[in-house]
């Protein structure tokens, strides 16, 4: 079978046709025709397929085996006469992503002799891999403006095929993969690419181009950039998040990322003070605990306390003298039991634990001085410090 005719070489703007199945087949599972002709761009290049639908079918999938295009359907269709319709703000936001490509390659190319070294469309984002080691944010926006003054000078982008052994006449950017008829892709005097992607006929189209962020991947520069309506989003979004933190902090929205840097050295600054006066104040409470305690055994259900309070509550209460102690705190939906020694006492703690198991479902576990159990009835706190109480005061 000789090639499918590829309309979209023909007319980028074509969304709708009408087409002959010639063919049709299975792919994966999947219902699949071959078509006469087709405004479908099938994965090519780092541009991915279109969607859209033929007849009543759904196009899932578009790809290119040797010359022949194969749809990929979610249902079958019959042979014969059929109408396409290709999803067209999806193509169109690819034609702009695309023909962004174009110019923000040779951009890179002019301002800092950075060459292209692949070129991904992604759904959301894409990204553009450049042959630099590093990259000042300087250099970088030199190359953002040289590719939207391209962009603004709303030039012609045209394609046409050049014979193998004359494409040595055309300036290109980049050596061509293909061999025969080669397609070129000119954005007026300013780049040249064998290409057989889909473009916008201007660059004004393109709207805007927007250097994203770079990371280094085999030595070279990735960058993520957006164009047109992706870009237009991007700063919609962006500028209603800085305008919302400019709100909050009462600043222009230029001024927010200082503010949240302040905010965050202050909050880190209130952490350290905060624990310091825990500290502080768990070391206090403990001499009031020491003072009023009623024996060597102390214990007590702590309602307002976190598990953290009163385990450290607890460790300065045995550090200031010659205590056990049997702290309850209710968690998060679980209680806890602390429970502490001092080192004048022999007993080892975790004897304790299948004891407290017994009275109320537990675990836990810990080491001879120190144990904590978590149970999942809170209601039984009182019942589980008792019993922990009435142990220390046989074993200490
Ligand atoms: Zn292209």
């Amino acid at each position: 079978m000789s090639g499918t005719r590829r309309l979209y070489f023909e007319d980028a703007y074509l969304a709708e046709f009408d087409a002959d199945v010639l063919e049709r087949t299975e792919r994966d599972g999947r219902s699949a025709v071959v078509l006469d002709r087709t405004a479908f761009y099938p994965e090519s290049g780092g541009q991915p397929w279109d969607t859209g639908t033929l007849g009543g079918a759904a196009v899932l999938a578009v790809l290119d085996l040797d010359g022949v295009i194969l749809h990929v359907l979610d249902k079958a269709i019959e042979a014969g006469p059929v109408h396409g319709r290709v999803d067209w703000p999806g193509r169109f936001d690819r034609m702009q992503q695309h023909t962004g490509q174009h110019v923000l390659s040779q951009a890179f190319w002019e301002v800092l002799k950075g060459e292209t070294r692949s070129f991904h469309l992604g759904p959301e984002v894409s990204t553009l891999e450049i042959g630099l080691a590093a990259a000042a944010n300087a250099d970088l926006d030199r190359v953002e403006d040289r590719a939207n003054t391209v962009v603004w000078e709303d030039r012609t982008v045209k394609t046409y095929f050049v014979p193998e052994e004359r494409i040595g006449e055309v300036p290109l950017r980049r050596p061509p993969k293909k061999q025969g008829l080669l397609r070129v892709v000119e954005v007026d005097g300013f780049d040249y690419s064998a290409c057989g992607g889909t473009h916008v006929r201007r660059t004004g189209e393109i709207g805007l181009v927007r250097l994203g962020p770079a990371e280094k991947i085999r030595g070279n520069l990735r960058f993520d950039f957006l164009c047109g309506g992706r870009a237009l989003r991007d700063y919609r979004q962006k500028d209603r998040s800085a305008r919302k933190l400019a709100g909050t902090f009462s600043c222009a929205a230029a001024g927010v990322a200082a503010q949240v840097e302040k905010l965050g050295a202050e909050h880190k600054a209130l952490k350290k003070r905060a624990r310091k006066l825990e500290e502080r104040l768990a070391a206090f409470e403990a001499g009031e605990v020491i003072r009023s305690a009623p024996g060597r055994v102390i214990s007590a259900v702590l309602e307002d306390r976190t598990p953290d309070e009163a385990r450290f509550l607890a460790l300065n209460v045995i550090k200031g003298g010659e205590f056990a102690v049997a702290y309850g705190a209710p968690g998060e939906g679980q209680g806890h039991l602390i429970v502490a020694r001092s080192d004048a006492f022999k007993a080892d703690l975790r004897g304790l634990v299948p004891v407290i198991a017994a009275v109320v479902p537990a675990k836990g576990g810990g080491g001879p001085s120190l144990i904590e159990l978590v149970f999942p009835d809170k209601e039984r706190l009182r019942e589980a410090v008792d019993a922990a109480a009435a142990w220390l005061r046989e074993n200490t």
